[in-house]
């Protein structure tokens, strides 16, 4: 039976008729579960209307008021976390196990905005000159939209939502239409824990419903996280209607090993950063900078490891899941098929399964490129699948090369027990989030994730401080409570002394 999923608009579901409507599938049966309603652009602009009534008055919530909110959200969340675990796998075929991640490191950031009143506490300077006091205070922006892709459908909408909620915006999430489930199951908790009706908001859709909140004049800021191609569009539309915008965009993420490392723990991380929820990870590792002489060794360890890899059905206890829709699988394929024809070595195949699961899910399995040369597509472009390509180079300069050339600086990893190595390449590296003998390098909720170069447009990232200056407007107050002495004129630029 196919579900209707559909918008939750001022704390209720939606209860209109659709003009447009999409099909989310169970990747693993290749099956069609559910219809999403595709919002209108008249939608969205009631929706914003509801959001920006309810921003005024969260706005003015006390933050003992807004702290309780938060706290009662975490707690529901936990409670609920294997429930939306569940709709993540359903929907996007990741496993389990991989959902349940997901959602925790949401969690923690919603732990994060639980501290929102030591978070926006701001500077205070008595008597900066006679009888003036400054000091800074932070504002809520209004109404703020979040847009997210479908391989994190729980997490990268917990990225935004609760620091934006925290910092007293309403919130319009457009999650990614192909597995929408689980930002609606999460965003019911919000009603559930107290926040007042219209302060978050769902709407499903495509471009149609981005292109709307991307101009609407009530939308005051944007948190985008997606393809490259569609973050710099989102980014340039979105700044020239006057909004803020962070836009993430893409990655390829290199690992380097350098001949010191263990390589077993290289290999260890090779496999589980490059073929964990299929590659679909905007941190997975896709190419593998092997220093020679290590290269042979290295892949046979992978190798080796890749064998005992189960693909399959999320719930049923596998590695790896399917990948997202049946076109995503196929463009992954052509991929496998573009590096055989540019010469790269396949070392392992995994288009041929075996798969545990029903035949039409949309199963790949890992794949191993070996002999990989910078020209080739499958090192250029983002596969965002299960294909590691492994690229030879003769030293640690050749592959720090390599890494900066590459127009994604997202994530990336070094493997070496030299700490004068690690050290040199934290610094020398262009990349936003680096790993050191850590493959996924993902910062914890109280730093900020974002990566660099093309894979970022704007200049803040996503959660830590700079999610809580993203949401919020600084405002400086010079005041001075008169002395009954005080008198006189004087049109001088004003002094301190
Ligand atoms: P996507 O760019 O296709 O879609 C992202 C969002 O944009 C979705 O909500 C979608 O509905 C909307 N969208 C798609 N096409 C649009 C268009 N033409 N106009 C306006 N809106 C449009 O991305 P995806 O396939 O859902 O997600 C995978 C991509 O996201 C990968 O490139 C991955 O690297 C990236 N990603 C990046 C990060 C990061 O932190 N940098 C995190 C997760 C995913």
């Amino acid at each position: 039976m196919s579900t209707r999923i559909t918008h939750l608009i001022g704390g209720r579901d939606w209860k209109g008729v659709p003009e447009r409507t999409g099909e989310v599938y169970n990747p693993a049966a290749g099956a069609v579960s559910g219809r999403v309603d595709l919002a209108s652009a008249d939608l969205v602009a009631e929706v914003a209307a509801t959001a920006k009534a309810a921003a005024r008055n969260w706005a003015d919530a006390s933050l003992t008021r807004r702290t309780r909110v938060l706290f009662a959200f975490r707690e529901l969340l936990n409670q609920r976390k294997e429930e939306i675990a569940e709709l993540i796998t359903a929907e996007h075929g990741k496993v389990l196990d991989d959902a349940l991640g997901e959602v925790t490191r949401g969690l923690e950031v919603a732990e994060f905005a639980c501290g929102i009143p030591h978070l926006l506490q701001g500077g205070y300077t008595e008597g900066a000159s006679t009888n003036v006091d400054v000091y800074s205070i932070r504002q809520p922006l209004g109404v703020v939209a979040v847009i997210s892709p479908f391989n994190f459908p729980a997490m990268v909408p917990l990225w935004f939502v609760p620091i934006a909620i925290a910092c007293g915006n309403a919130v319009i999430l457009k999650p990614s239409e192909k597995d929408p489930s689980a930002a609606v199951a999460v965003a019911r908790l919000w009603t559930e824990a107290g926040l007042p009706d219209g302060v978050m908001n769902v709407v499903h859709g495509d471009k149609e419903a981005v292109d709307a909140l991307l101009t609407n004049p009530d939308v005051a800021a944007v948190s985008f996280v997606g393809s490259t191609p569609i973050a710099r569009y989102v980014y340039e539309t979105a700044t020239a209607h006057g909004k803020r915008v962070q836009a993430l965009g893409g990655a390829k993420n290199h690992m380097l090993v350098l001949p010191d490392a263990d390589l077993d723990l290289a290999a260890d991380a090779a496999v589980n950063a490059g073929f964990g929820s299929a590659g679909e990870r905007c941190m997975a590792i896709s190419a593998l900078v092997a220093v020679e002489p290590v290269a042979d060794r290295l892949v046979a360890k992978i190798k080796e490891r890749m064998g005992g890899l189960r693909t399959g059905d999320g719930t049923k206890g596998c590695d790896m899941g399917p990948l997202v829709t049946a076109a995503h699988r196929d463009k992954v394929t052509g991929y496998v098929r573009a590096g055989i024809e540019a010469g790269a070595t396949l070392v392992v195949d995994g288009r041929e399964g075996p798969f545990d699961g029903d035949e039409a899910g949309f199963w790949l399995g890992p794949t191993l490129f070996d002999h990989v040369t910078p020209e080739m597509s499958i090192y250029r472009e983002e596969i965002f699948g299960p294909v590691l390509s492994v690229v030879r180079v003769p030293s640690y300069d050749a592959g720090l090369d390599l890494i900066n050339t590459n127009p994604y600086g997202n994530g990336t990893a070094i493997f070496t027990n030299d700490g004068g190595a690690a050290r040199r390449f934290q610094r020398e590296v262009e990349v936003g989030m680096v790993g050191i003998n850590v493959p996924i390098p993902v910062p914890m909720a109280y730093y900020s994730f974002g990566g660099w170069k093309s894979s970022l447009f704007g200049d803040t990232h996503a959660h830590g401080m700079d999610g809580v200056r993203f949401f919020t407007r600084g405002k400086v107050v010079t005041s001075r409570w008169l002395d009954p002495s005080h008198g006189g004129l004087n049109l001088g630029f004003p002094r301190t002394d």
